[in-house]
């Protein structure tokens, strides 16, 4: 796997995990919470709503109990004088009262009294309370818990022909709510939409609200007083109000203010998450721009490195602590490699006892001029040069002053040959080899004399040469200036053949001198 890719995965993780992080904060901590907040919001709507639909009841209680806590209605009841009924409870009585029926009956459940007028439609309706209730709904009318006040009443919807109503029950009393039980002033109100109305206007909820004919099939359903009670979450939900018989009666579909359940992503998390995805791509930027992009650069140069075989020092601009170093120490590693490798070179290429150039060094120094001096059709020559009585330097001073004498000799000849591409090496032995190029026959010449001259100057004494006291150099030449001649292959060998000729002939003629191979 490659840097790059191992990059990009942990960048894309690095963004899973990010993504995985925030989404799971927000399934198991946030929109617990803001479901929390919702149904305790949604909790508080439904005790407005059963608040504000109290306050309807309550309304009418206490419209019905001014009517029944008042000394007319409580004599009314004993002596039933029509004249109050005349005065008191005439159409318009209903009108602006807002109800629908009143009826005033005696302890026995006996209807003393009663009247419907539709206080909307403004006409009568038939509210016979005696066919319309069932002796046991007429009891339960009949209120029998007392207020603080010492008054028994009673709210509550009951079923009718004509619809759903909300009632109200009060024991008559005198206006100080002195008296006896003498009967009740019952208060019916129909439901009609301005209920709704009202309700929707004190709660701001949306509601519908309609009548229940089937009770059997809606007993599942809460009462309203029972508020929340463990529903599921939800936008809407469906409260019942029950009649006197605690069936259900009537059926409020409610609409909550509060937004439905939050989604798992909404358009500021998704925003956020685009914001969060900066963090991994400008992480990946940085990885690739500080770290992969250097090390594949350094890889590539160490491909071209590997293909050309030369070792090279990497480019050391990193900004990485750790990879400057490693690039650092590679570069310090390729520069002692390269030390050594030329010191090698060196010592291939080095004579060990004299320090010029060996055989090895001569025969690549004579390929290359050799080359160059063809190209440029210019002269190239070489002499080789061999120390005379050697052996007998050797056998009358001892090895260790033939050694010192080589030393000397390799030295003297090195510094007479200071052209750049002029070399003197070691043959081999007490012989040694010498290019010039460049040149001509003359100078050729010229430059064996001064070699010749130079090593005799030395005045190394040897006892054991027959041709003079001191050490003394015999010095072969060949000289090719006419490359069309030259064989391609041997022709540097073949110089060299001639100039071993000539050093035999310069041996031959009495040594201490110079011979110019003439061909
Ligand atoms: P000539 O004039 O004919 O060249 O006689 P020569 O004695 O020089 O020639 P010969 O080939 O008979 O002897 C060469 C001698 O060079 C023999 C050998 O002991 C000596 N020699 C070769 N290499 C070394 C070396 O590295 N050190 C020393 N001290 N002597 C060497
Ligand atoms: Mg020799
Ligand atoms: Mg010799």
């Amino acid at each position: 796997m490659s840097l790059k890719k191992l990059t990009i995965i942990y960048s894309i993780s690095l963004a899973l995990c990010i993504v995985m992080v925030l989404l799971g904060y927000r399934q198991l901590v946030e929109i617990p919470k803001l479901k929390q907040a919702i149904s305790l919001f949604q909790q508080r709507e439904l005790s407005t709503l059963n608040l504000a639909l109290q306050r309807e009841r309550d309304f009418l209680a206490t419209l019905n109990y001014d009517y029944a806590v008042w000394d007319a209605s409580y004599q009314y009841i004993q002596k039933q004088d029509s004249e109050f009924i005349k005065e008191n409870f005439i159409d318009d009585t209903f009108v602006s009262l807002k109800i629908d029926g009143a009826f005033y009956m005696d302890p026995k459940l006996n209807v003393v009294w009663q009247k419907g007028y539709d206080s909307s439609k403004k006409q009568s309706i038939d509210f016979d309370l005696l066919s319309l209730l069932s002796s046991n709904d007429l009891q339960n009318i009949y209120p029998i818990e007392e207020d603080r006040r010492g008054v028994a009443h009673n709210t509550g919807f009951i079923r009718t022909q004509h619809g759903a109503v909300m009632f109200s029950a009060t024991q008559l009393r005198k206006s100080d709510t002195s008296g006896e039980n003498v009967g009740i002033l019952v208060f019916f109100k129909k439901i009609r939409p301005s209920l709704v109305a009202s309700l929707v206007k004190f709660t701001q909820l949306k509601l519908e609200l309609s009548q229940i004919e089937t009770p059997e099939k809606y007993r599942a359903i809460p009462e309203l007083k029972g508020q929340l009670q463990g529903d599921p979450f939800g936008f809407t939900r469906q409260r019942v109000l029950v009649d006197l018989n605690k069936q259900p009666l009537l059926l409020l579909n409610i609409t909550h203010l509060t937004s439905e359940p939050p989604p798992l992503v909404d358009s500021k998390l998704f925003l956020i998450l685009i914001l969060i995805m900066i963090i991994p791509l400008g992480m990946h930027y940085f990885v690739t721009a500080y770290l992969v992009n250097p090390v594949n650069a350094g890889v590539n140069q160490m491909a071209l490195m590997l293909k050309k075989k030369r070792l090279k020092p990497l480019v050391e601009d990193v900004k990485i602590k750790e990879l400057r170093i490693l690039t650092y120490g590679f570069n310090e590693l390729i520069v002692t490699i390269n030390r050594q490798k030329d010191e090698l070179e060196k010592l291939s290429l080095n004579d060990s006892l004299t320090g010029v150039a060996n055989r090895r060094a001569f025969d690549q120094a004579l390929r290359k001029s050799w080359a160059r001096s063809q190209r440029s059709n210019s002269a190239i020559a070489i002499i080789l040069l061999d120390i005379d009585y050697f052996k007998n330097y050797n056998d009358t001073l001892g090895h260790l002053a033939g050694d010192k004498a080589l030393k000397q000799v390799a030295n003297a000849l090195n510094s007479r040959l200071r052209r750049v591409d002029d070399l003197i090496a070691r043959y081999g032995g007490e012989e040694f080899v010498a290019i010039l190029t460049n040149t001509d026959k003359d100078k050729v010449t010229e430059m064996m004399e001064q070699l010749i001259a130079c090593i005799r100057e030395l005045k190394l004494p040897n006892p054991g040469s027959e041709v003079s006291q001191y050490l003394t150099i015999s010095t072969g030449a060949a000289i090719c200036d006419d490359f069309s001649l030259a064989l391609v292959d041997n022709s540097a060998n073949f110089l060299l053949q001639q100039a071993d000729e000539a050093l035999y002939l310069a041996k031959s003629q009495g040594r201490n001198t110079g011979v110019l191979f003439n061909s």
